[in-house]
């Protein structure tokens, strides 16, 4: 925290230097007056991305759409945007901006600009737009879903005129971009007070913005163990999407446009959950893919269904701890030998020999030793 807002203000300094003036704007302030660890940098300048480019000629430019650079300081990324549209002054930046929390900036020296009474609102733990709320929402009808994910993150509550105004502009969130409802739900799943954010959003019947709307009577409503909402990126994810969803969650996959990594990971969840394995399969899974997703795995089945009892986090890393092997380079029978044997000379086999040595020593049907594993194969090949 501390450092990366050292390194935050020496952008500032440098670019002072050059006769621009910058802010450290948005969540870094609110969060440094919260005593919360920042998730990332912003300033904001007075300058063109052009003349920003010429102070940070090594910079990175991640997108055109609003001209920011990623600037290096130190060990530190740090994200330098131009002035909002239109905006002259840091005061003019900041009213365009979405909450009141994050309508602030600090200048060179560290001092708090706050022309719209963020610490107030901090500290009465509530949500506000800078300027009328009904026009902040029509204009970016994703604040709906911010002001929900600060609600989770932050523990705060809308103030009564945003809520009417986010209930009223909720509706243009079918124009809203999916990629970007989905990054703030991503957020609004890591927050503390998830659950009561999900709530309220369906409350609001915000669920049917969402790709494919859902039906009143989805899963979502019903769900006895919905308190304890599970934490982690995918394994929220999985649950949402099957609270929304249902049996077509898999399909939803898309819809959502995860990335590939994000798609494969929810996917695998999904298939899983409704599936009783034998504790073989159990011990394949934790071999194949590690503690970390198998008991992911079973934070779903406990959300799901309320009287099962699985293996906690730490069980299943001693169990993965004791299994024979953790890798097929770790078995007693290299691939060489195998191709060796008479019985599997010049067969194009191998790969399936060494899934089957490997399933078989993780199960304990045969010690990983070589001549215990050329035994088995033996006795295999001849039967
Ligand atoms: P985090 O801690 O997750 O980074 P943040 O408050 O910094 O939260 P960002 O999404 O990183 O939020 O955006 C940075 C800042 O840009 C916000 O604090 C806010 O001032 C402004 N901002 C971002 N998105 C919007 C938006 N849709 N409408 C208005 N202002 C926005
Ligand atoms: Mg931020």
């Amino acid at each position: 925290g501390q450092q990366t807002w050292e390194e935050a203000l020496l952008v500032i300094k440098t670019l002072r230097k050059t006769g621009i003036t910058a802010y450290i704007v948005g969540g870094a302030v609110r969060d440094r007056l919260m005593n919360r660890a920042p998730s990332d940098m912003d300033i904001a300048a007075a300058a063109t991305t052009e003349e920003l480019s010429v102070v940070f000629p090594n910079a990175v430019k991640p997108s055109e759409k609003f001209g920011t650079l990623l600037v290096k300081s130190g060990n530190s990324i740090v994200e330098v945007t131009p002035f909002r549209e239109g905006a002259k002054t840091i005061e003019e930046d900041l009213k365009q901006r979405d909450f009141t929390c994050n309508a602030m900036a600090a200048d060179a020296r560290g001092a708090v600009i706050d022309p719209f009474n963020g610490q107030k609102d901090i500290r009465k733990k509530v949500l506000r737009t800078p300027e009328s709320a009904e026009r902040a929402f029509f204009l970016d009808p994703l604040r709906v879903i911010r002001a929900f994910r600060f609600s989770a993150v932050l523990g705060f509550s809308l103030d009564p005129e945003a809520e009417r105004a986010a209930e009223a502009a909720a509706a243009g969130l079918s124009h809203t971009a999916v990629e970007r409802i989905r990054d703030e739900i991503t957020k609004l799943l890591e927050g503390k007070k998830r659950l009561s954010a999900l709530e309220n959003m369906r409350e609001l019947r915000l669920f049917s913005y969402f790709p494919e709307a859902v039906r009143t009577g989805s899963p979502f409503f019903h769900h006895p163990t919905l308190v304890q909402f599970p934490a982690g990126a995918k394994v929220s994810w999985a649950a949402l999407l099957y609270a929304l969803y249902g049996r077509k969650s898999l399909d939803m996959l898309n819809g959502w446009r995860f990335s590939n990594q994000a798609r494969k990971q929810c996917r695998w969840l999904l298939e899983r959950v409704d599936v009783s394995a034998s504790p073989d399969t159990w011990r394949q899974w934790l071999y194949y893919f590690g503690p970390k997703q198998v008991s992911d795995l079973e934070k779903l089945k406990q959300w799901k269904y309320f009287t099962y009892r699985g293996r906690t986090c730490a069980e299943w890393k001693k169990t993965w701890e004791a299994l024979p092997i953790h890798s097929r380079q770790e078995l007693a029978l290299p691939p060489k030998s195998i191709a060796s044997m008479p019985a599997y000379e010049g067969t194009a086999k191998i790969g399936q020999v060494i899934a089957f040595l490997e399933q078989a020593v993780v199960n304990e049907k045969v010690e990983n030793s070589e001549h215990k594993l050329l035994a088995y194969l033996e006795e295999m090949y001849d039967e």
